[in-house]
């Protein structure tokens, strides 16, 4: 299958590209600047054009961002959309997260749907943010449930912005679909935090992406002596969210379904002691004691998941965290020294 894959300089997306060539697809990617594409090339020097390429796309939330993106010869099969900020750095949630989120994924159904009549499936990299209500932490969530934050919410601090982000983004993809019926299904992948492995171009470790700063952080002992909070104590591993976003490409009963992609709980408390266990030359860097319980588990308690559905209609199958870290650290390392 010939795939548009959107935002490749990603965490996340350098995992799918890397899953998409490894099961014979061929991919463009779109990247904001041509030295972010050149990147993703020089880190594959063995493919052709043909298999690997990119292409630019600078703002996504520019109207007509994606029209001439998703013209391809041969033209695409399916579209991945992957791109959107995910950061909580914002001082302006419309313009930073709601509009690139939004604007980017309808704009990209827009121009599939007037220009890329060969494209049958399109995969849209939501989030649990999509799926949870913070107000009822100890409900057990699954495809079935929507947060229910509002548009005035949406503009109060920037957890707010990026949860609205996602799930107003999520929302209008379904609508698009639903009043347009194009040539093409939609199918979406919902994950938690997403851990693991950095395979993609980093300048340095200071642009770490969002979900991977915590390990970094107890790693370098800037949390030494504060765990950070944890948060949504839900997770996956991003081999195995790649892995669910290839196939929801591959696979026809994907289409018209969210997936709630999750691996299991955790806490950041759990992180440092699989690091100080695996890693014992981060020991003295890594926050114990009283400093630890500040990365427990919340006690206004935890989410439920029931995630039966990406394992029954797409046969996927979960690492366990130990993995995730343990391959995340080694993968900081590895960027520390170079
Ligand atoms: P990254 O920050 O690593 O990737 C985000 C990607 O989006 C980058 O390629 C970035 O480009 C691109 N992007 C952001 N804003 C724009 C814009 N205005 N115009 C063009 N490109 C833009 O984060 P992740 O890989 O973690 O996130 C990928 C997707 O997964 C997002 O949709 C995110 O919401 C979702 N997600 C992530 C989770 C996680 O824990 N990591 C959890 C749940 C969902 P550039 O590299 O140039 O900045």
């Amino acid at each position: 299958t010939r795939v548009l894959l959107t935002g490749g300089s990603g965490f996340i997306a350098a995992h799918v590209l890397e899953t998409l060539l490894q099961r014979g697809h061929s991919v463009v990617t779109t990247v904001r600047t041509p030295q972010k594409g050149q990147h993703i090339l020089d880190a594959h020097p063995n493919l052709s054009k043909a298999t690997l390429d990119y292409t630019v796309v600078a703002d996504i939330a520019r109207s007509n961002a994606f029209d001439t993106a998703v013209i391809s010869e041969p033209p695409f099969e399916a579209v991945v959309h992957c791109a959107s900020p995910y950061h909580f750095k914002s001082e302006d949630n419309q313009k930073e997260l709601l509009d690139p989120a939004v604007n980017g994924t309808v704009g990209l159904l827009q121009a599939i749907y007037k220009n890329a009549p060969t494209v049958k499936r399109v995969v849209v990299t939501s989030s649990s943010a999509a799926i949870l209500d913070p107000t009822q932490p100890t409900k057990t969530y699954s495809e079935a449930d929507w947060c229910p934050i509002t548009q005035e919410q949406a503009l109060v601090g920037p957890a707010n912005g990026y949860r609205a982000s996602k799930t107003f983004a999520e929302r209008a993809a379904w609508k698009f679909v639903e009043d347009n019926k194009p040539n093409f299904s939609l199918s979406v992948c919902n994950p938690p935090l997403v851990l693991g492995p950095i395979i993609h171009h980093l300048e340095s470790l200071s642009s770490v992406n969002t979900s991977n700063q915590r390990i970094r952080d107890l790693m370098s002992g800037a949390a030494k002596n504060a765990c950070p909070y944890t948060g949504n104590h839900l997770f996956v591993d991003v081999r195995d969210l790649a892995l669910g976003h290839a196939l929801a490409v591959e696979k026809p009963e994907a289409g018209g379904k969210r997936f709630f992609m999750v691996g299991g709980k955790f806490s950041n408390k759990e992180i440092a002691e699989i690091i100080g266990e695996e890693f014992p030359d981060l020991r003295d860097n890594l926050p114990v004691g009283e400093a630890l319980k500040s990365g427990d588990y919340p006690a206004r308690g935890t989410y439920g998941f029931d995630s039966s559905r990406s394992k029954e209609v797409l046969g996927l199958t979960y690492r366990p965290l130990k993995d995730s870290i343990v391959d995340a650290v080694k993968s900081l390392q590895k960027i520390s020294v170079s």
